[in-house]
């Protein structure tokens, strides 16, 4: 089956509303395993509407639409697929459990509009209840995904890595998504059953751990780095206890966001000043003096008095310049300073997160690397 989505709207071509439904119909069509290629934005014009399902007709046998359905002036989808189809166009209702405008499949001579709302909290569940079990009666074999988590490793090398499975994947392919710092790759196949569909990808996804292991934080749709250190934190019964200062309590922020994270986490300690890392943590002043807040000597000295202090199992500290300002030659802004102690010996790692994204984005990657830190060092424990 190929499909095309067409959202309609003219307040999604001036921007005023980012088009949601259009990612959430791309991703839901992906896991069906029909194959969408295009993806058009149109406004509540009958003319241009009429314009669009003929083109996208001429790829496709389903078009999904979403907006315009309901009955101001400005909604033009039903009469514009009914104009497209005909008469003897079969109709299916699509009953909206959210809101009163359905949705409709028509269908005639092969092809079918499938016409959902545009709030997405309508769209979502009509296409999961009404729409994708009609996709799935009619399209044949299944799709299995797996998707691999790496974190520690850019995209770029990790492609590298990887890049003659890149060029010659078809079935399964082999898709790779960066985030601000961490990436995936989705590995997925097409076949008859789900069993041979996970035959397909194992020896792919088998030699990307052979390859790449090391960096592999975990499997899975839903998973995330947070997550699973926690999880392994509470699994192996250690406590932590966090000293921050560039990431402001991001970090923190990231751990206490999973259920059960009181488990293993004591206490959080947000540290911006001088006078904090020395009051609260015991950073010694002359550490500040001699070597400056962002250094692996403070940073050192704030995990070991974020261990000491809380009498946690491991400490960890975050110190670094996230700029815009307080950059210089030696330490520009990027460079952070993380400092792990655990089993009575402190370790630092130094790293400049360089490029654009700013302040957000070199804060983030700080808590990234930090959770990344913790992860590796808890595998010695
Ligand atoms: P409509 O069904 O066209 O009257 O759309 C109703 C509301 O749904 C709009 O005002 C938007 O806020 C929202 N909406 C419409 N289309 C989309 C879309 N493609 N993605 C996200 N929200 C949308
Ligand atoms: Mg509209």
């Amino acid at each position: 089956m190929k499909a095309e989505i067409v959202s309609i709207g003219t307040e999604l071509l001036l921007g005023g509303v980012l088009n949601t439904n259009a990612r959430y119909l791309a991703r839901k069509l992906a896991e069906l395993g029909v194959d969408a290629e295009r993806q058009t934005t149109v406004g509540d014009n009958p003319g241009r509407v009429a314009e669009v399902f003929a083109e996208a007709f001429r790829r496709a046998d389903v078009v999904i639409t979403t907006g315009g359905l309901g009955d101001t002036n400005d909604d033009i989808t039903r009469a514009s697929a009914e104009d497209f189809m005909g008469g003897g166009a079969g109709r299916t209702i699509l009953p909206n459990r959210r809101g009163y405008a359905e949705g409709f499949i028509l269908e005639s001579g092969g092809k079918a509009i499938i016409a959902l709302p545009g709030p997405p909290n309508e769209c979502e569940p009509m296409f999961a209840n009404g729409a994708a079990p009609w996709i799935r009666a009619r399209v044949s074999g299944t799709i299995r995904s797996r998707t691999i988590r790496l974190c520690g490793i850019g995209e770029s090398s990790a492609a590298r890595a990887i890049a003659d499975i890149l060029d010659s994947q078809s079935n399964p392919t082999v898709a790779p998504y960066a985030g601000r710092a961490e990436m995936y790759f989705r590995v997925s196949a097409k076949a008859g059953s789900a069993a041979e569909a996970d035959a397909l990808t194992a020896p792919v996804a088998d030699e990307i751990y052979r390859r790449l292991g090391e960096y592999v934080y975990a499997e899975g749709e839903d998973a995330t780095l947070a997550g699973t250190v926690t999880a392994e934190l509470l699994r192996r019964s250690l406590t932590i206890a966090l000293a921050e200062s560039c990431t402001g309590g991001l970090l923190s922020s990231a751990i206490t966001d999973i259920p059960g994270a009181s488990g293993t986490l004591l206490e959080c300690a947000v540290t911006y000043s001088n006078d904090a890392k020395i009051r609260r943590l015991g950073v010694p002043a002359e550490t500040l003096a001699r070597f400056g807040a962002v250094s692996a000597e403070t940073a050192s000295a704030m995990a070991e008095g974020a261990a000491k202090r809380s009498g946690a199992d491991i400490g960890v500290s975050v110190t670094g310049i996230a700029g815009p300002g307080g950059g210089s030659p030696e330490k520009p802004v990027g460079l952070v300073w993380f400092g792990i102690r655990y089993n009575g010996v402190t370790r630092t790692e130094g790293r400049l997160f360089g490029g654009t994204g700013g302040r957000e984005a070199v804060r983030a990657r700080a808590v990234s690397t930090a959770l990344d830190i913790i992860r590796r060092s808890i595998k010695e424990i």
